[in-house]
């Protein structure tokens, strides 16, 4: 397996693979080792029993099993028996049981043997590891950071003591390497602590109409876009609202490198999450202290302090915010490196795949991971209402060394801006060298004016103050898209 070659189904099949070999060499090569139990002929050596002629193996310098034993009685052969079963995962080795043998020679020698077997032997198998079933169904399930398992679901089978109804596939190369379909017989092994997992597929057993299993293009918890980076074992839900992640997704979203969110404990998202007050991550900034202050363990005064940390979290900038989203191959540098070319989230999102690769660090891989997570409908929603909710989604040193072309002016925002908040209306002005304030005077240059807009918007006619929708907004900073 490490050297990158495909892998024997059992160790019998690697033994009899190795010594059939028409090349001695390449026999030579297969780590291959040994216990010698019998010795078949000796003329000149006579051994009284059994376990002398094992002694005189191990005395010639052959491997001979450390674990051999002697028992005086049936009782302990049998306990013998039942402490190499449950040692078994210890050996090393596969083992699928003990050999009992009559030690004396001469009792061996009377008892003989039928045609098929000598009657001074018999083995103890330990329970089966392998079994034989039919896969009923191959669901996908959804882990906590968004990667899609394949599972089959097979008809239940006894396997070394308990009933085995699921396998894990892993992952879409693994399912198509063994090439498991609906219908299939499989061959299933577990051993020790090992989950069980399919050997191989029966393919006399296959029906003859089964189809290869294709592999789901949506989440099957949520109907999210799934994407599977290149490079990548694993197909991942990017939908940041998908029920399956949420919890973690939460918990990113809020730790320190990211929106920093003090007081957004596990314990807090686990009850925000189960009593369904947050299903994505607008939710958080929805949350009100009579809300927080119902949870377990949260009184009243914690519950105002996360409020408080949430609000304040909502100015950490496009570079901390696409890190929290939890885009897959955007971590903190990437996100850094994105929010300084692109310096807001419209424009981000806008951006094609081929202009997201063109940027200085990112490559087409994650430029096809940044456009799926943007072509989620979903996500698209919820980075919508963080936007209205407050939360800042430009850079501020995306442009600090750039052009100022509202350097000295000054700017009163009205009404409500679809593109962006206020707050981060606010940052991108000031980010171009310019000045918010609240009122409309003779020495305001400018009044944005969004929707339902209040006096302000009047005061500017009156005044003679020019008025600029949002579009012409846009296009004064230099963000229209
Ligand atoms: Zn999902």
């Amino acid at each position: 397996e490490e050297a990158g070659e495909p892998t024997f189904a059992n160790p019998r099949n690697a033994a009899a693979g190795a010594v059939r070999q028409k090349d001695p060499a390449v026999s030579a090569r297969r780590p291959l080792d040994a216990f010698l139990y019998h010795v078949s002929w000796s003329p000149g050596l006579v051994f009284p029993g059994h376990w002398q002629a094992l002694e005189a193996l191990r005395a010639a310098g052959f491997r001979t099993n450390p674990r051999s034993a002697r028992g005086a009685s049936i009782d302990e052969v049998i306990a013998t028996c039942a402490a190499l079963e449950a040692e078994r995962d210890g050996l090393g080795y596969d083992a699928d049981g003990v050999v009992v043998k009559v030690d004396a020679l001469e009792l061996q020698r009377r008892l003989g043997s039928t045609t098929h077997h000598p009657r001074w032997a018999i083995a103890f198998k330990f329970a089966a590891r392998q079994a034989t079933t039919v896969v009923q169904a191959i669901e996908v399930n959804v882990g906590k950071t968004g990667a899609l398992t394949p599972v089959a679901k097979l008809a239940p089978v006894a396997l070394a003591g308990v009933v085995i109804s699921n396998v894990s596939l892993h992952n879409e190369d693994e399912l198509r390497r063994k090439d498991v379909r609906v219908g299939d017989t499989v061959l299933i092994e577990r051993a020790g602590d090992v989950i069980p997992y399919v050997v191989q597929v029966v393919l006399a057993k296959r029906p003859p109409e089964a189809p290869p299993f294709a592999f789901p293009e949506r989440c099957p918890a949520c109907g999210g876009v799934a994407f599977r980076p290149e490079g990548e074992a694993y197909w991942r839900c990017m939908n940041t609202a998908c029920p399956a992640q949420l919890k973690e997704r939460l918990r990113h979203f809020g730790s320190r490198r990211a929106m920093d969110i003090e007081h957004l404990g596990e314990a807090v998202l686990e009850q925000l999450v189960d009593r369904g007050l947050v299903k994505d991550f607008a939710d958080l900034y929805r949350l009100t202290v009579p809300q927080l202050a119902e949870l377990e363990r949260l009184a009243e005064k914690s519950a105002q302090n996360l409020v408080g940390a949430i609000e304040g979290s909502k100015r950490r900038g496009l570079a901390r915010l696409l890190n929290a989203l939890g885009i897959r191959m955007v971590g903190e540098r990437v996100a850094r490196l994105l929010a300084m070319r692109f310096g807001s989230l419209d424009r981000l999102a806008a951006a094609s795949e081929d202009a997201l690769a063109e940027t200085h660090g990112i490559g087409p891989t994650i430029a096809a991971s940044v456009r799926k997570f943007f072509d989620d409908e979903s996500n698209r929603r919820i980075l919508d209402d963080l936007g209205r909710l407050g939360v800042n989604l430009t850079e501020r040193t995306a442009t600090a060394d750039g052009p100022k072309p509202l350097a000295g002016k000054t700017l009163v925002i009205t009404g409500t801006l679809a593109s962006l908040s206020r707050e981060a209306a606010r940052e991108l002005v000031e980010a171009l060298g310019g000045r918010v304030t609240s009122s409309v005077t003779r020495k305001t240059d400018y009044v944005v004016v969004g929707e339902a807009p209040g006096g302000k918007a009047e005061d500017a006619r009156r005044l003679g103050v020019p008025v600029l929708d949002e579009a012409a907004f846009h296009e004064l900073t230099g963000r229209a898209s």
